[in-house]
């Protein structure tokens, strides 16, 4: 939920561009990979950066959300260069009526033919957690970061607790930031109703989820650049999980009563050491 004085369009744009930046700082957006989509709550005129419209039908229909707005990645653009030119990479979308069909607002730069293909993934999270908590805005990032995405085809690593105990040991801040921990959604067909529907689950109790043999997918209904934090901790965590594995597990990580310990102190609320 953020309070009044909303940002401004623009402000909403740059954000965009900074956590496309910090994705690829972070190795975790080769090429094309990744998409980010933000929902405003509050009035916003799209047509001063996005003169032009057109209808498009949507993955999902939300007829609860006619007239809500949001964000939207081109099918196609690289996140590191939404920065450049925020307008000519991303989309504004106002749902119709019929909650079928929307208007899809875009710049005369327009740099992409379609919405990015995981739109459908997207749109469920955000009916989810805005019908969940009533949140004015809410931001989603996928993006691909390798330590995450590796330790997804290791199988033990699948099961959430396992995943959660190994990799929120190795700093303070893990259990701090992600005290539900980073949940975990098997490998689907990218794009496909099942990995939406499993995604939308798995978002309701975590901030972040790894998408098995693919990437991970972060919310946050403070801010984007808060979204793309929480992808750089569960990265950082899994980097040193990959940097013990690799030292054959000499490592000790901070012990369940040290973590613990630091949950008392920070009043953190967690189940999993
Ligand atoms: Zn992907």
């Amino acid at each position: 939920m953020i309070e009044a004085p909303y940002p401004e369009l623009d402000e909403l744009l740059t954000m965009i561009g900074e956590a496309g930046q910090r994705m690829s700082d972070i190795d975790a957006t080769e090429g094309a990979a990744g998409n980010i989509s933000v929902y405003m709550g509050w009035p916003v005129e799209p047509r001063r950066r996005f003169p032009l419209v057109e209808t498009i039908d949507l993955p999902v229909p939300m007829p609860e959300f006619s007239g809500r707005a949001f964000l939207v990645t081109g099918s196609g653009r690289r996140l590191r260069e939404i920065i450049q030119d925020t307008a000519a990479n991303l989309g504004f979308v106002v749902i119709n009526d019929d909650g079928r069909t929307a208007q899809l607002y875009t710049s005369p730069r327009r740099l992409f033919a379609r919405l990015t293909s995981e739109f459908n993934s997207h749109l469920a999270v955000h009916r989810s957690a805005i019908t969940a908590s009533g949140t004015n805005f809410h931001a989603i990032i996928h993006a691909q970061p390798p330590y995450l995405t590796y330790l997804s085809h290791i199988p033990a690593y699948r099961d959430e607790t396992y995943l959660n105990r190994h990799l929120l040991r190795w700093e303070p801040e893990s259990i701090v930031q992600l005290p539900e921990g980073v949940g975990h959604v098997p490998f689907h067909v990218p794009g496909s109703p099942e990995q939406m529907l499993d995604t939308v689950e798995a978002m309701k109790r975590h901030k972040v989820i790894i998408w098995a043999k693919h990437g991970v997918v972060a919310r946050s209904d403070l801010s984007v650049k808060r979204a793309a934090d929480y992808i750089e901790y569960a990265e950082t965590a899994a980097r040193y999980e990959y940097m013990d594995l690799v030292n054959q597990g000499q490592g000790e990580g901070l012990t369940p009563e040290e973590i613990r310990a630091i949950c008392r102190a920070f009043n953190i609320q967690q189940s999993i050491f």
